[in-house]
């Protein structure tokens, strides 16, 4: 099979059949992207966690949303890649999907990004259409938000306690 098509596969896999979708708690923060170009768009939300070591974890990353093909993929690709990883490595991730963006369909890079980015990687096609990386790239952009929202609102939970007279 092409390179070309079996990334078409994995793109329109995930956009079938989207991993980890829906909206769910608990969460620390929660935003909501558009890419205004072509309609995408993305509400997602945070679970943030300390490990023993006192680092921050990804514990769940939930998502709704609505638009083309590869921003709806791209998300379920992402989930993918970051639950369960420290935010720190996480979005590091982000950056290599971000270089992926700007290699304009240089192969040489998508080869060099293969192992980190697994399915993500088959979003390599799409940097070779400026139009289109907005798309694929509003939900890493997302994820980097609701990441900085939640570790900068980390405190220890207080319990309102609920008392309703
Ligand atoms: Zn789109």
């Amino acid at each position: 099979m092409q390179l070309e098509s079996m990334y078409q596969e994995i793109i329109l896999d995930h956009y079938r059949n989207p991993h980890g979708r829906g909206l769910r708690e608990p969460f620390e923060a929660e935003v909501h992207h558009v890419n205004p170009t072509c309609g995408d768009e993305v509400t997602l939300r945070v679970h943030i966690e300390n490990d023993t070591a006192g680092d921050p974890i990804l514990s769940d990353v939930s998502y709704e949303g609505m638009g083309c093909s590869i921003s709806q993929a791209s998300v379920s690709a992402m989930y993918d890649l970051v639950v369960g990883k420290p935010v720190p490595e996480a979005l590091e991730t982000g950056e290599h999907f971000m270089t992926l963006m700007q290699s304009k369909g240089d192969a040489s890079v998508a080869e060099k990004l293969e192992d980190e980015l697994e399915d993500a990687v088959a979003f390599a096609g799409v940097s070779k259409y400026p139009a289109r990386i907005k798309c694929a790239l509003m939900s890493w952009m997302a994820l980097k938000d609701a990441s900085a929202r939640a570790l900068s609102a980390a405190h220890p939970t207080t319990t309102p306690g609920g008392a309703e007279a």
